[in-house]
């Protein structure tokens, strides 16, 4: 370790503003920094400042929230020490390419340090207490939290779960209710842990078919979440075509889900939240499951959290008329989301074509 040349290596001063060692010391040598690195793939790289060197490990899930879990890390070569302060967007094409940010800095103790094992006390903004690191083969090591989770409340995200259903009938009056377009398409829970993405629809894992839903997981990067979506296609004119979703749904290999992703991308209308960072929302009230998803500011080229409306029912069916969707759901703002069950709070009415 605390050699800097591998890291001279592989970079070029001209053409990255990535910082070049200099000699910069810190003060006391018990520095620590956690940069998010949306690089081609998305990681934590983790660094623990060293005999005047950042010791450096990617890891791709980031560090991990909970004891029961543990995330690959894999060793990097050392940066030095002015690295610690870098943010900012290394040039596509070089070395690491893409945005990096400071996601978490401060001091730690060193309670076991050798080549395979380094065992640590971070205190950090955003993560404290006892970590281990330890080499499981040649680069890659495993990153384990041995105190408690991050917060003592924290609940794993659930698995197995299936979307809440909607009761045909007419829309109820307005007190109490909140109107959302009933988007045709194909209905999914949708899970990101680590920045990753996972796609279910009744169980089945979809997320090879729709492959530019990735950014969405690194969009809400080391927030843990699952939502309830509708994937949908839109014609020319923004209205759902069936038709071309099941073209996308056909697709038969990865190649072919890719391919047909550039040609026709889908979109996932976001609408409700399960489970947020650790806090389950299941027994949550929708107006406040509603107010947890709008806070999370979801959008891209390919998903979008869709308004609920605040006027009448039928100020909602005009809307769907109007955009061509099927028809319109109204939810009981006091209702729990109940997994698999077909409810009466929520009640989803035709539109009239
Ligand atoms: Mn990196």
């Amino acid at each position: 370790m605390a050699s800097l040349a591998e890291y001279r290596r592989k970079r070029d001063p001209a053409r990255t503003r990535e910082p070049m060692p200099g000699g910069a010391k810190a003060a006391c040598g018990d520095s620590f920094v956690i940069q998010e690195h949306h690089a081609s793939a998305l990681h934590w790289d983790f660094r623990l400042e060293r005999d005047g060197v950042l010791v450096s490990w990617a890891v791709p899930k980031g560090v991990p929230p909970d004891p029961k879990v543990n995330h690959l890390a894999v060793h990097v070569e050392d940066h030095p020490l002015e690295y610690a302060s870098f943010e900012g967007d290394i040039a596509h094409g070089e070395y690491g390419g893409g945005a990096v940010t400071i996601w978490d800095r401060g001091t730690y103790e060193t309670e076991k340090w050798t080549d395979r094992e380094v065992k640590v006390v971070l205190r950090g903004e955003r993560v404290q207490g006892r970590f281990v690191l330890f080499q499981t083969g040649g680069k890659d090591w495993i990153i384990h939290r041995m105190d408690g989770p991050v917060r003592p409340d924290w609940q794993p995200l659930p698995t197995g779960l299936t979307p809440m259903l909607a009761t045909s009938g007419p829309l109820p009056g307005d007190d109490g209710w909140a109107f959302e377009l009933a988007w045709p398409g194909l209905r999914c829970l949708v899970r990101v842990d680590g920045g990753r993405i996972a796609v279910s629809d009744s169980g089945t894992d979809v997320t090879a078919k729709f492959p530019e839903l990735r950014g969405l997981g690194e969009q809400l990067g080391a927030t843990q979440a699952l939502s309830d979506g509708v994937v949908v296609s839109l014609d020319q004119a923004g209205r759902p075509d069936p038709e071309k979703l099941q073209w996308r749904i056909d697709a038969g290999s990865r190649a072919t889900a890719l391919k047909r992703a550039k040609v026709e991308p889908v979109v996932l209308m976001l609408v409700d939240v399960l489970h947020l960072d650790g806090r389950p929302l299941l027994s949550v009230r929708y107006s406040l499951r509603r107010k947890a998803l709008v806070g999370l500011e979801l959008a891209g080229a390919a998903w979008q959290t869709p308004p609920a409306f605040d006027g009448s029912g039928a100020d909602a069916l005009a809307a769907a008329q109007a955009l061509g969707v099927g028809g319109v759901v109204a939810k009981s703002r006091s209702s729990r989301y109940r997994p698999g069950q077909r409810s009466q709070k929520w009640i989803e009415s035709p539109a009239d074509r």
